[in-house]
């Protein structure tokens, strides 16, 4: 049971709704003596109409609506910063309950507008290019902290848009959280009460915990894994504490193993470091060790932070390095970086000293 008191009082505690899966819903609605189909209806009144307060519970009796805020509440984001880039980009900061932050990033492109939504405070790796894998691992996110992200943000664009695809790329190793990611794609997925997301929409990325990669399959999301070098010695280097516990050889066969559905393919992410990693022999060596994935590669020129020991490469070795890939046969992408003046591009997440604070704002004066 996902159910998280609030301490509001030392002799009262509410419990918030939003921290509660659908049998914790379904145990409570029946713990109240009210019928079953209440908890269908408060959960949409949660996930769909996205509702701040209790009181707009149209269709609970109004004494029934009393006694739910006597005993419950809905608890999101206390604050949310945010910060806009030139590119449109915006990082999203959201403070936690206990007074720790977490990062969304969401990225208009086009006719899409996604959200990169974070899954750890911190993380429990320590890829030396990534800035959230040098804050080390603050704490695992409950599924309510990942669900709040995407509500707090549909919110934030609801009178122009809405939020097209979701990817599980922010703060955080999603598969070392799999339990609460999973819970939380649950709630974004279903279409009864939940948010509704079409599972082909939503992405999730892993460094390559090669032992959990099954475990993403039965959720219908796409996967991503970020292989980022072309040698054990290599990948080493850059990624020590995953690639001790998975060397290359097991995450490829892992990647082999996964039971991935007819016309969908994994995603190679491949992040570009000058000197380290984009050599023309690297470039070689990938469709080697992915021989028989279904797959597509996408390059991410490295995005520099304040201290980082690595550069971007060229844009003529990008490109080379993408020919090389595509003469072999494979379907390459550039990533294109978006949010880099506010430290909101892939591994810039986690330095909140970092930029303007002064935008700060409650979350209430954009609620819906
Ligand atoms: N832990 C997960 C998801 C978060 S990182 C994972 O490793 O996949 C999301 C992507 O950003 C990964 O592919 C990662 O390799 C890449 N990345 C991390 N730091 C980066 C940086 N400084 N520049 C470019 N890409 C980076």
């Amino acid at each position: 049971m996902l159910s998280d008191p609030i301490q509001i009082s030392p002799s009262r505690q509410l419990t918030n709704l939003l921290a509660m899966d659908w049998s914790a819903m379904r145990d409570w609605v029946s713990t109240l003596g009210w019928p079953a189909y209440r908890t269908r209806q408060i959960l949409c009144w949660l996930y769909q109409k996205r509702i701040l307060n209790i009181t707009e519970m149209t269709d609970l009796s109004l004494s029934d609506r009393s006694h739910l805020q006597s005993i419950a509440t809905i608890t999101r984001a206390s604050n949310v910063t945010i910060r806009q880039a030139t590119d449109g980009t915006k990082k999203f900061l959201l403070e936690l309950t206990d007074g720790l932050e977490v990062e969304s990033v969401l990225i208009p492109e086009d006719d899409r507008l996604t959200l990169c939504v974070s899954t750890q405070v911190g993380c429990t790796l320590d890829c030396g290019f990534c800035l959230t894998g040098q804050m080390g691992l603050k704490r695992n996110l409950k599924a309510h902290e990942i669900v709040n992200q995407v509500l707090t943000v549909q919110d934030h664009v609801a009178s122009s848009s809405r939020l097209t695809s979701l990817v599980f790329m922010g703060m955080g190793e999603p598969l070392a959280n799999m339990e609460e990611v999973s819970e939380a794609i649950k709630r974004l997925t279903n279409r009864d009460w939940g948010v509704g997301f079409s599972p082909r929409r939503i992405t999730v990325s892993t460094a390559g915990l090669a032992s959990r990669l099954r475990e993403v399959a039965p959720l219908g999301v796409n996967l991503a894994i970020s292989l980022n070098a072309t040698t054990d010695k290599q990948r080493h280097e850059l990624m020590p504490a995953i690639n001790t516990l998975h060397p290359l050889s097991h995450l490829l066969k892992a990647c082999r193993d996964y039971p991935l559905k007819t016309g969908r393919r994994l995603t190679f992410e491949y992040v570009l470091l000058a000197g380290i990693n984009d050599s023309m022999a690297d470039a070689k060596r990938i469709p080697k060790l992915l021989n028989g994935i279904r797959c597509k590669i996408n390059l991410i020129p490295f995005n520099e932070f304040h201290g980082s020991l690595y550069k971007r490469p060229s844009a003529q070795s990008i490109g080379q390095f993408q020919m090389i890939l595509r003469r072999a046969g494979l379907d390459v992408f550039i990533r294109k970086s978006r949010g880099r003046d506010v430290l909101g591009a892939c591994g810039q997440l986690g330095d909140l000293q970092v930029g303007n604070l002064n935008n700060k704002r409650s979350s209430k004066e954009y609620g819906k």
